[in-house]
């Protein structure tokens, strides 16, 4: 009786060749299904959007693209673009830098690494950037670098607080040197904006590395992260060949840099928003601004940086017109204005995350 119990069942087979012939083929459009990378779990990707990219499984952030994180951070998902029309140059003739940088504007609709802005946030008014991983792993060259102290300065003039979320793997080595120095800028930047009692907030999203680790990033008031993020200068597999030594497997993540004392919270995606809005809030008193302060602001007044800018494009002018008129040489200063960037149509979706 137990042995019966225990025997194998038997099944017939079918060879695979039969099996798939007549399986009717069937194509998934990319994007419909995503599978988690830390729990496996598979997920629709409209219910994951919803979700603000978050696994609902085991709460795993997935990466956003720049617009995504506009959509869900800024009031109305709308940042009014500074510096829309920067873009690289190919400072040491590196071979094939030209080639890549016109395909990574293809694939992303991004000019470059990072795009900033000015925007509100619970109503409080900010300077803001955001790095794209998707763009060259989000490396700082000499435009990511220029627009970032631009930003810093713009937050100076307004005397507005400053928020850059980073996602970057650190600097950008077709630039060489001129990808260094902007450690350098950056900080100094910062370094004015300190001494006149601006608020810096960092928001380190995954991964951030390298140089902009080492600059920018870690140079604020508040440093703060989303769960899970990388964080940290040379990565894992460099540090374990240098010190001869098997790191833990959580190194890095932003839970260990928090125990460690690099980081002052982590912040889940959901809560982010409001989060920053109660910081804002708290430091309104020092900037003397009321919630909404910059809502019935059109008129900006006319500043060296601002001769670009002028029509203040939306976000939605840079999604119209990824493509350059194939100039690449245009110098990080003093470039004339090309007419896709004044051309801001205000559509009601500011960033809406159509990009994927
Ligand atoms: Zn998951």
């Amino acid at each position: 009786m137990f042995k019966d119990l225990f025997q194998k069942r038997k099944y017939a087979t079918i060879p695979p060749e039969r099996l798939r012939a007549e399986r009717p083929k069937r194509e998934i459009p990319e994007g419909l299904m995503i599978r988690c990378p830390k729990c496996g779990n598979i997920h629709l990707g409209k219910e994951l959007e919803k979700n603000l990219k978050v696994c609902p499984s085991c709460d795993h952030h997935f990466r956003l693209t720049v617009r995504e994180r506009v959509a869900i951070t800024m009031d109305d998902g709308r940042l009014r673009e500074l510096d829309a029309h920067l873009e690289s140059v190919d400072p040491i003739e590196f071979p094939g830098y030209r080639e890549k940088l016109e395909q990574q504007k293809r694939k992303t609709g991004l000019r470059e690494a990072v795009m900033t802005g000015e925007g509100t946030i619970g109503g409080y008014p900010v300077v803001a950037g955001i790095l794209s991983f998707d763009f060259f792993t989000g490396s700082m060259g000499s435009v990511v670098g220029e627009k970032v102290t631009r930003a810093i300065e713009r937050a100076m003039e307004r005397g507005w607080p400053l928020i850059i979320f980073s996602a970057s793997g650190g600097a950008r080595m077709q630039e060489s040197i001129f990808s260094l120095m902007q450690m350098a800028k950056t900080s100094a930047a910062l370094a004015k904006f300190h001494e006149r009692r601006g608020l810096f907030i960092s928001v380190l999203t995954d991964p951030t590395l390298g140089g902009v680790s080492a600059s920018f990033a870690t140079l604020a008031d508040y440093i703060i992260a989303e769960p899970g993020a990388t964080f940290g200068f040379a990565g894992r597999i460099v540090i374990e060949q240098t010190i001869r030594q098997k790191l833990p497997d959580e190194f890095q993540t932003a839970e260990f840099n928090l125990q460690h004392g690099q980081l002052d919270k982590v912040v889940h995606r959901k809560e982010m928003k409001a989060f920053l809005a109660k910081l804002l809030e708290m430091h309104a008193s020092v900037y003397g601004h009321a919630p909404a302060a910059a809502e019935g602001e059109t008129a900006v007044p006319a500043d060296h940086e601002d001769r670009e800018a002028s029509g203040e494009p939306a976000i939605a002018a840079a999604e119209q017109a990824p493509e350059t008129s194939g100039k690449a040489d245009a110098g990080a200063g003093d470039d004339p204005v090309p007419a896709a960037v004044t051309s801001g149509a205000e559509t009601g979706k500011g960033g809406s995350s159509d990009d994927r």
